[in-house]
């Protein structure tokens, strides 16, 4: 593979990288600055979404004038793969499709194949994974299984049909995602988890229907503090419900056992029905930080590398892989970027100011994906 030296001075915001970039091998046991290792790869493959949740693509803003990215510019699916192999080389067991709304990409499941034949260093099968909004998930299930996907987490806010409409803005009914859901259970892409993203105010009455209707289905349930992500939400902390209030309302109409984690950087704390009616989960970015295990890195739409979900920056491994870098080069960029994060923004959020970031706008969710 031929090995051309490009200047790589703009990967880090015209810092030049550090002589080692020639060197690292791939380890599998990468640290960063808080020695943090690298477990989990979130890839973008889409910015475009048919919904507009308002805590996410608000309508106002992503309406008819907004660009969103040209073809040529989407990482393609060699390239995904490329990165993919790399990112596993150093110690990535977890690789989960996001975006914008995933099953909008062409041809899919052609990725997930491609995905689905990489191994760990040691020969294991990697954990494919994919998030999506559902709404074509009941036409989709049976490709993506086939394909080589393992599982699916499905976005639902409300069971009330008028509720979840208002949310996604674009009058999708539940009837279709829960159609959406079923499929994915027939076709065997278990355990799927079900995200509920969770405003005071605008959904909140909606918890206790939501784990009723999940319980004794095998579905996990989780219930996401609605977060400051991108600069678009118009967010405000007095919309976030505490998930110790969302556990409290739970517990009220059904008794809770708390459960270990099941891996290190798990982002939800997970309770059990004591009736055994199955498992539900609490993902607490506000108010309880979890970046001290944060092992997640996220490849965003155009080969983009993000640290943390809210990063105000990226660092370019397109113009590597399209300027002709080898492997080599590639992988020790990603070492060298990874072993300098520090990022841990959710334990900072409390002490910093409402423009922290020193002014810069922070990533858009349906950008890099949640
Ligand atoms: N379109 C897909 C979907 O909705 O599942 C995948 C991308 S979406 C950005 C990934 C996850 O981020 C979803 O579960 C969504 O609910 C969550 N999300 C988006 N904006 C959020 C916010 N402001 N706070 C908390 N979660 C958010
Ligand atoms: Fe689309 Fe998902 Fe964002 Fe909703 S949360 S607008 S479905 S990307
Ligand atoms: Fe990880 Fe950043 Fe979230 Fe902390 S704030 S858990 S570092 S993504």
């Amino acid at each position: 593979m031929g090995e051309s030296v490009i200047p790589l001075q703009d990967l880090r915001r015209g810092k030049p990288l550090p002589p080692m970039l020639n060197a690292a091998p791939p380890t599998g046991h990468l640290a960063d600055a808080l020695g943090r290792p690298l477990r989990d790869l979130r890839i973008s493959v889409t910015d475009r979404c048919n919904f507009r949740c308002s805590y996410c693509m608000p309508k106002e803003v992503f309406d008819k004038t907004h660009a969103f990215l040209p073809h040529s510019a989407l990482l393609s699916f060699e390239e995904i793969t490329r990165c993919a192999r790399l990112f596993v080389a150093h110690g990535v067991h977890k690789l989960r499709l996001t975006g914008g709304e995933p099953l909008l990409r062409k041809n899919l499941e052609t990725l997930i194949a491609l995905l689905a034949e990489l191994r760990t260093p040691s020969g294991h099968a990697l954990d494919i994974t994919l998030t999506t909004n559902g709404s074509v998930l009941a036409r989709k299930a049976q490709a993506l299984k086939d394909a080589g996907l393992k599982r699916v987490t499905v976005s639902l806010d409300a069971l009330d049909d008028g509720i979840f409409r208002r949310m996604n803005d674009v009058d999708f009914p539940v009837a279709d995602v829960l159609r959406g859901i079923e499929e994915a259970q027939r076709v065997g892409l278990a355990p799927i988890k079900v995200n509920m993203v969770v405003k005071r105010g605008t959904n909140d009455q909606e918890i206790v229907p939501m784990a009723r209707h999940f319980r004794h289905s095998g579905v996990v349930l989780r219930f996401i503090e609605y977060m400051d992500v991108g600069a678009t939400n118009g967010w405000r902390m007095d919309e976030v419900l505490p998930s110790a209030q969302v556990v409290q309302q739970l517990s009220q109409a059904h008794a809770l056992e708390p459960i270990e984690a099941n891996e290190l950087g798990e982002t939800a704390a997970r309770w059990r029905y004591a009736d055994g009616g199955g498992e539900v989960g609490v993902i607490s970015s506000v108010t309880q930080a979890f970046c001290r295990d944060c092992n997640r890195a996220r490849l965003s739409t155009e080969g983009r590398l993000y640290l943390c979900l809210f990063a105000t920056g990226g660092h370019d491994l397109r113009a590597l892989l399209r300027g002709g870098a080898g492997d080599e080069q590639l992988s020790a960029a990603i070492a060298a970027i990874w072993g300098e994060r520090d990022d841990r923004y959710s334990e900072l959020r409390g002490a910093m100011s409402p423009d922290a970031g020193g002014g810069a706008k922070r990533v858009e969710m349906h950008y890099i994906g949640g």
